[in-house]
């Protein structure tokens, strides 16, 4: 998505030039994307919802952004944190996983491990945190072939290997 969203822009850099687009111009610029005619529908739909409902701004609220074609709580709430700067801790697939492996959380969907990190960490830290621990967790911490025994980064904190998944 990084490496065609420039291309995007260049055609419609505002959410009513994006609206007046074909969803078949917009899926052809995406169309290495994963899921590219769902995503250019969203793309075209939330674009319309924010000129109509939103006065073409993106609105600093958090069901309202849920609200919008294609944008879920995750979604939601990286905008919130990141580009208003209020306090959300987004689980990814690499914080769901990582939180899980250290015994963060043992909540079984993004939600539960969302709430139990933000019982864990002060608020001021959720946004600083959420990043360092996807960087890490990508970096680090293979989704596949996990083995504790065999890492030297935190395999030491768990000698029983407990949490192996
Ligand atoms: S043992 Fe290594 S791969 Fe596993 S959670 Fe720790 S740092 Fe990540």
């Amino acid at each position: 998505m990084n490496l065609v969203t420039p291309r995007l822009f260049a055609l419609a850099d505002d959410p009513a030039t994006m609206a007046a687009q074909e969803v078949e111009t917009i899926r052809t610029i995406i169309h290495t994307c994963g899921l590219a005619p769902t995503k250019a529908r969203n793309i075209h739909a939330l674009s319309r919802q924010l000129v109509e409902e939103h006065g073409g701004r993106v609105p600093a609220d958090l069901e309202a952004l849920e609200r919008l074609p294609g944008v879920g709580h995750k979604t939601a709430s990286v905008v919130m944190n990141q580009a208003f700067g209020q306090p959300a801790f987004p689980v990814d697939t690499h914080i769901f996983r990582s939180a899980r492996r250290w015994g963060l959380s043992e909540g079984t969907t993004p939600i539960r491990v969302e709430r139990d990190l933000m019982v864990l960490f002060p608020q001021e830290t959720w946004g600083r945190r959420h990043l360092q621990i996807i960087y890490f967790g990508r970096e680090h911490c293979p989704a596949r072939n996990h083995d504790f025994s065999a890492c030297l980064i935190c395999s030491w904190a768990n000698p029983e290997g407990i949490r192996s998944g």
